[in-house]
C-alpha cells in the first residue's frame, strides 16, 4: 500500500547498541513500533508521506491514520491516482482553499480590478510554496523562507508582496481565531529606498541657493559655496564636497583633485569654470590662509560648541538646504537630489544622455569607455553649459556674489 508514517522519534534501546532505532508504521494500530523491541512505541507527533510531494504533519498517529487512509481511498477511487491539487482544494483549511476564497472576496469589494490581479499574483506566487499546506503549517520559519527564495524581483516589489500577504493574514485571523486558534505571523522585514528622490526645477533650484546664500553667508560663506559647486559640479558628491583640502584646488589651471573618491580608486578631478576658480578663491582669501591640508569646509568661528577649524559634519550642507527650503516652501527634498539630481534631470532639454554621462556626471557606460581619459575641453564646454542654463533660469551675477559679500 503506498504512503507511510514517519516519525523523528528513535528507539532508545535500539540506540544504546548503536543501532539507527527507526519506528516502524504498523498499519492501523495506531502507534508505531521498534520490530526488535516491540514495548517502544510512539503515538505523538509524526508526519504522512504519500508519492514524493505529498508531506503532511499531525499531532497523533491517530490523525495521520485517517489522513492517510482517506488518501489512499482518494487515490484509489481516482483513475488518474491521488490529485494532491483536488486534495488541498477540498481541505479548508489549505493555503490553497483559503487564498482562493480571499481573491473571490476582493474581488466584491470596492477595488480597482488591477488592484485584485496584483493580490492574485503574490498570492499565485506564494502558493509555489504553500499550496498543499494548511495554514497553521505556515509560521515564521515559512514566512522568512519564501521571501529569502530569489524571486528576480527587488525589494520594493518584495514589500509590496509582504503587504498582500500580511492582508490575508489579517482575513484568516479574523475568520479562524476562535475555531482554528490561528494568530498573526510576525514577518520579516524587508528594506528598500524610499520612493524616488524628489528634485526642483532649475528656477527654484536657483532661488534656493540664492536663499541659502542670504541666511549663511554672515555665519560661513563656505555653506554657501559647497552646494553652489555642488549644483554647478553635479560629479561630486557631498561625502566628496566635505573632504575638499585647501591644497587640492588649483586657482591657476582651475581645477580641484578629489584623491579619493567613493566610486573609483583614482582621483577625480574637476576642470572649472575660471569665474568659478576666481569665485573660490575670493571667497577663500576672506579668511587669513590656511595650510594646504586644511580642510576647505570648515567652521570658521567657534560656535555652539563646535571649534573654529572643525570639518564640517555630514549634515550640515543639507541643514542649510532645508532651511532655505523651508523659507521658499518647498517641502521634502534634500540637498544632493535637490543640486545634483535635479541639475542633471534638467540638463536633459539641452544634452543628450551620453554627453551628460561623459562630461558632466563623469559615470562611464559600457558604450563609452573608448572615451575613457576625462576630456578636458568637452568637460569645460558642459559645464559652461550647464552655468548658462542655471543662470537663464534666474540670472546668478558671480561679481554681485563677492560685491554684497564684502
Ligand atoms: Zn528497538
Amino acid at each position: 500500500m503506498q504512503g507511510r508514517i514517519y516519525t523523528k522519534q528513535k528507539c532508545f534501546e535500539c540506540q544504546k547498541s548503536l543501532e539507527p532505532g527507526i519506528l516502524k508504521y504498523i498499519e492501523n494500530k495506531g502507534f508505531l513500533q521498534c520490530p526488535e523491541h516491540p514495548d517502544i512505541t510512539w503515538a505523538g507527533p509524526c508526519e504522512v508521506r504519500f508519492g514524493r510531494k505529498h508531506h503532511k504533519r499531525f499531532k497523533s498517529v491517530k490523525e495521520a491514520e485517517r489522513h492517510l487512509n482517506h488518501i489512499r481511498y482518494q487515490a484509489d477511487n481516482n483513475k488518474g491516482g491521488f490529485d494532491q491539487r483536488e486534495w488541498a482544494k477540498n481541505q479548508p483549511l489549505s493555503f490553497l482553499s483559503l487564498r482562493e476564497k480571499f481573491v473571490t472576496l476582493k474581488e466584491t469589494q470596492s477595488i480597482s480590478s488591477k488592484q485584485v490581479q496584483h493580490i492574485k499574483r503574490v498570492l499565485d506566487e506564494a502558493g509555489k510554496s504553500w499550496d498543499y499546506m494548511q495554514i497553521k503549517e505556515i509560521t515564521e520559519g515559512e514566512i522568512d523562507d519564501f521571501f529569502l527564495i530569489d524571486h528576480g524581483v527587488g525589494n520594493k516589489t518584495l514589500a509590496n508582496w509582504k503587504t498582500v500577504l500580511h492582508d490575508f493574514w489579517t482575513w484568516i485571523v479574523r475568520r479562524e481565531k476562535r475555531r482554528s486558534k490561528i494568530e498573526m505571523p510576525e514577518f520579516p522585514e524587508i528594506k528598500y529606498e524610499l520612493e524616488m528622490k524628489k528634485i526642483v526645477n532649475m528656477e527654484d533650484q536657483q532661488y534656493i541657493i540664492e536663499e541659502v546664500k542670504r541666511i549663511s553667508w554672515e555665519d560661513n560663506p563656505r555653506i554657501w559655496l559647497g552646494i553652489r559647486l555642488m549644483a554647478w559640479y553635479p560629479k561630486v558628491r557631498p561625502g566628496e564636497m566635505l573632504d575638499l583640502r585647501e591644497g587640492h584646488v588649483n586657482y591657476k589651471d582651475n581645477w580641484i583633485v578629489f584623491p579619493d573618491p567613493k566610486e573609483k580608486n583614482k582621483p577625480k578631478f574637476i576642470h572649472l569654470l575660471p569665474e568659478h576658480s576666481e569665485l573660490i578663491q575670493k571667497i577663500q582669501s576672506m579668511v587669513p590662509s590656511a595650510l594646504p591640508e586644511m580642510y576647505f569646509f570648515r567652521h570658521l568661528k567657534t560656535k555652539s560648541g563646535v571649534k573654529a577649524g572643525v570639518k564640517f559634519g555630514p549634515k550640515v550642507f543639507n541643514k542649510w538646504w532645508k532651511k532655505a527650503c523651508k523659507n521658499m516652501g518647498i517641502d521634502g527634498v534634500s540637498v544632493y537630489p535637490g543640486v545634483k539630481h535635479s541639475t542633471v534631470t534638467a540638463l536633459g532639454k539641452i544634452m543628450s544622455p551620453e554627453e551628460i554621462q561623459h562630461d558632466v556626471t563623469g559615470h562611464v557606460s559600457d558604450a563609452f569607455k573608448r572615451y575613457f581619459l576625462p576630456d578636458v575641453k568637452r568637460a569645460i564646454i558642459a559645464s559652461r553649459k550647464l552655468t548658462e542654463m542655471q543662470a537663464g533660469q534666474h540670472l546668478v551675477n558671480i561679481s554681485d556674489h563677492i560685491k554684497s559679500a564684502k
